[in-house]
């Protein structure tokens, strides 16, 4: 699975950040970063709540 982020959507919040830090992390300037963009399996989990809270769907898991 691969995250994938609309750049033109997210706004920096941080929900993402919050629900799963190893994953993605919101720099001072409130831009948020992918750490890693090919989740192993066994994180699907984490990583789809992640996903699921961001408040304006900047996020997307592709299979
Ligand atoms: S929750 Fe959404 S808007 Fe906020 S940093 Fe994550 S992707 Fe961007």
């Amino acid at each position: 699975m691969r995250i994938d982020v609309d750049r033109d959507k997210c706004e920096g919040l941080g929900m993402c950040e919050s629900m799963a830090h190893e994953f993605f992390e919101v720099d001072d300037d409130d831009v948020m970063h992918v750490l890693d963009e090919q989740p192993a399996e066994e994180h699907r989990k984490v990583v789809t709540a992640a996903v699921n809270s961001c408040p304006v769907l900047a996020l997307s898991l592709v299979d």
